[in-house]
This record gives C-alpha cells, structure tokens and sequence, in this order.
C-alpha cells in the first residue's frame, strides 16, 4: 500500500483536527455531555460496519501495524464475522476488555462526528446525548455539518468502503 504524502497527511491530519475541535468545543461547553473515556456504546451498538475512505484506511492501516500481532489476528477475525452478523455491531477495533478503541489516534472521521455533527433532518444517533437534550434543551450547541464534512473527505480521498473491502484487499 502506497503510504500519504505529507500533503495527504496534513490535509487528513486538518479535516480531523478541525472536528476534534468542534467536538471538544460542544462537550467541553456542555456539564455531563456523555463522550468521554469510559463510554464505548458508540462503538458497540454501530448501525452499519464503519466504512472508510482511502486516506482514511490508510492512516488507520499505520495503527493497525503498530499493534501487537495477537491484536491484529483478533481485529482481522472480527472483521470477518462482522460479515455473518447483523446490527447493531460491534466495532472490530474496540478492546472489548477495557472498552478502548485499539486506533485511537488514528479512528476515522465517522468516529470524531458522531454525537457532534449532524445530517439535515437527523439527530445526533446517541440516545445519552438526545436524553440531554431533551432535558436541557440544546441551548447555544452549534452543530457540525456531517454531510458536509463526508463529502469534503469523499472530494478529497474518494467514496468510502467497508473494513471487510480494505482488510481483503490487504491481507499482510
Ligand atoms: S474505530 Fe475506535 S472509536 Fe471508532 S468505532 Fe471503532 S473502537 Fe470506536
């Protein structure tokens, strides 16, 4: 697999930079918003398998490498599975012991959105943050724009494809 170029990786490096901070900006600015450490429902209740785009597989692969190769069979096995299951899923990349995700640093754009940005005439999917809200109402929150940001990283990196698709395509 053909590594980023360093314009590849700062533009990807921006994008996520640039949720980060909205993220932060929504959470930090809201008492008891739920994404936190700790709090790994997201990742265990996924509608839909994660799919990626090709920077994003990329930078995610670099990740991949660095984990220890008993985590690596693990994440490549429960790829697979996901293929014979059905929703809701349980991401293949979370250390189902501690409740961390194993690429942390490096989890893609659909990870750092969800709960922060939102599509037009769709809610935030999380049911902590929509009982939050129900309760305290959405005040100043200014949301990101989640159909924007997917299309800027398809612009950029091309349409995303599953975990299953990129884990096939790169067996080593
Ligand atoms: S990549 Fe990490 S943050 Fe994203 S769903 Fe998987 S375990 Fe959760």
């Amino acid at each position: 697999m053909k590594p980023l170029t360093e314009e590849q990786r700062a533009t990807l490096e921006d994008v996520y930079r640039r949720v980060d901070a909205r993220a932060s900006s929504i959470s930090e600015g809201h008492d008891g918003w739920p994404c936190r450490k700790g709090c790994d429902h997201c990742c265990r209740h996924l509608a839909e398998p994660l799919t990626v785009s090709e920077w994003e597989w990329t930078y995610l692969w670099e990740a991949f490498q660095a984990l220890a190769p008993a985590a690596r069979e693990e994440i490549r096995t429960r790829v697979a599975e996901l293929e014979g299951t059905r929703r809701p899923y349980t991401c293949p990349f979370l250390d189902r012991e501690s409740g961390g995700c194993r690429v942390y640093t490096h989890r893609p754009l659909a990870c750092r959105t969800y709960g922060f940005y939102v599509s037009r005439g769709v809610g935030t999917w999380c049911h902590f943050i929509q009982a939050l809200l129900e309760q305290h109402g959405e005040g100043d929150i200014l949301w990101g724009n989640h159909d924007a940001v997917e299309a800027t990283l398809e612009r950029l990196s091309g349409p995303p494809l599953s975990l299953f698709q990129w884990f096939s395509a790169h067996p080593g």
